[in-house]
């Protein structure tokens, strides 16, 4: 361990003033993960399977002692268009929301915003029956 890295690990909020350029393996699909590509000095979640670790109360502040999975279960779009991932924690329910980098996997993107669209909490083929029964008015009518 280099002195660079010994005052990583003793420091509060390192990572919130300095860029985290580090390389680690996915713990969730095994993919080794630089920091090249990201877009940003922040790599907080893997590119391919979008999960990430949770070691953070406040973004970058890696001081969380959970370390659970955070499994990505939503996107938004923000106000400038900019899409964030919402994790959240296998372990403790904590919920967060983490900017999408540049080289994130898109299908997987994707995938996460199309999926109460595929499951939908009620039959697709009775869409249109429910869409008649609203009347246009916004109502349901008998
Ligand atoms: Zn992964
Ligand atoms: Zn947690």
């Amino acid at each position: 361990m280099n002195r660079e890295n010994k005052r990583r690990s003793y420091e509060k909020g390192y990572y919130k003033t300095h860029a985290c350029t580090e390389s680690f393996t996915c713990k969730v699909c095994g993919r080794p993960v630089v920091s090249a590509g990201a877009g940003s000095g922040h790599r907080n979640h893997c590119p391919n399977c979008l999960s990430s670790l949770h070691v953070d109360n406040e973004p970058g502040d890696r001081e969380s002692d959970c370390g659970g999975i955070m499994e990505p279960v939503a996107v938004w779009v923000r106000k400038n268009g900019e899409w964030a991932v919402i994790h959240r924690c296998r372990r403790c329910g904590a919920l967060s929301s983490n900017r999408v980098a540049a080289d994130d996997n898109p299908m997987k993107l994707m995938s996460i915003a199309m999926k109460p669209l595929c499951l939908p909490p009620f039959p697709l083929e009775r869409l249109e029956e429910m869409t008649e029964l609203m009347g246009g008015a916004g109502s349901l009518r008998r």
